[in-house]
């Protein structure tokens, strides 16, 4: 039986009523310039981690622990070491949850909107306070660098790298072939086997065998101009500021 037409505004509006209520623990809106200005004050908490936290550009974030694990846990269902965000839209529901998470967590509605805005704005590098001073800080912002590089090719080129992968895991029925003996079954592991996009930033780490140099130049040499390419600016910024 069909409800009659004049119930539909009233259900309407307890459906809106409900959802509504639902955003009881809404996060607070903080601008850009507020949140960054809460970024600088938590960086002066960190005067002991300064050699690093200097090399920090303005898109690049440095976050307490249990803020950037509820964030990634929530967003990519995991908490890797560094994470670059090219857009990060939250559902209603993640948006609670990380409001919820964050306040059992002590920080109020201010810091919880500023690491917000940080967070979800396009082109974020993140990084957990405890990866400050750690030998592998300055890998991984390379790492994250050479992600925001590579989200800033054009769809062709970024299909191009996509084709490759997509191949070289064919041709060597699996990615894991490639990857240096001593990282085997590890999360680097599992990463690039999962996402075209980790390809060319772990080759730059040096996760592979020198040998994926020259099946690039010979078989794949667009994605290999491209490899060099985006190599080179997140090297040379890299020496500049590392
Ligand atoms: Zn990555």
């Amino acid at each position: 039986m069909k409800a009659p037409k004049k119930l539909l505004p009233y259900l309407l509006a307890i459906g809106i009523g409900i959802s509504a209520a639902g955003c009881a623990s809404h996060i607070k809106s903080v601008s850009m310039n507020i949140a960054m200005k809460h970024q600088d004050s938590y960086k002066k908490h960190l005067s002991r981690y300064a050699d690093d936290v200097k090399k920090l550009r303005d898109n690049e974030y440095v976050l307490p622990d249990s803020v950037y694990n509820t964030f990634t846990r929530i967003v990519i269902g995991g908490v890797p070491t560094g994470l670059h965000v090219n857009y990060a839209i939250l559902s209603l529901g993640s948006r609670k949850q990380y409001s919820n998470e964050l306040e059992k967590q002590g920080y109020g509605d201010f810091e919880i909107g500023s690491f917000y805005t940080m967070m979800t704005r396009s082109n974020s590098t993140l990084i957990p306070k405890r990866l400050l001073e750690h030998k592998k800080f300055d890998e991984v912002l390379t790492h994250e660098r050479f992600h925001e590089e590579q989200n800033k090719l054009s769809f062709f080129e970024k299909r191009k790298i996509k084709k490759t992968y997509k191949q070289l895991k064919k041709d060597f029925e699996c990615a894991n072939f490639l990857v240096k003996n001593e990282h085997f079954k590890t999360p680097v592991d599992s990463a690039i086997h999962s996402d075209w996009q980790e390809f060319l930033p772990y080759l730059n780490d040096g996760m592979f065998h020198s040998v994926m140099d020259t099946v690039l130049v010979r078989r794949h040499p667009e994605t290999y101009n491209l490899y060099q390419k985006l190599k080179k600016k997140v090297n040379s910024l890299s020496s500049s500021e590392l």
